[in-house]
């Protein structure tokens, strides 16, 4: 995994109940977004840059614009990355991914670097 230290991370917000945060990892419609949660009243602030990939995620999904045609390349098959997609995972040409299974429906794609 490609690590990068993200200056957001280190940015303190406060809650408007005036509590402390801390940093969390949450999803919104099962997409990971990064944010703060109060330790005091336990209210989750978004990340504003990962709501708003998210929202553009969630948007693609409904438009289909995520859903592709796998097709045929000699003999495997191969199916395109979306590019809104690529872009929220960070893809390039060149990155390398694994192949791994959740179930018959539902393989998954672990990103190398
Ligand atoms: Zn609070």
């Amino acid at each position: 995994m490609r690590k990068k230290t993200d200056p957001m991370d280190k940015i303190k917000v406060q809650c408007p109940c005036g509590g402390e945060t801390k940093n969390i990892k949450t999803n919104w419609k099962d997409i990971p977004v990064r944010g703060w949660k109060c330790v005091k009243c336990g209210e989750e602030i978004l990340h504003p840059l990962d709501a708003e990939k998210a929202m553009e995620i969630a948007k693609a999904i409904e438009k289909k614009e995520l859903t592709v045609k796998i097709r045929k390349v000699g003999k495997s098959l191969t199916m395109t990355i979306p590019s809104k997609l690529a872009q929220f995972a960070g893809l390039e040409e060149g990155t390398i991914a694994n192949w791994g299974i959740n179930s018959k429906k539902e393989l998954v794609v672990e990103i190398v670097g």
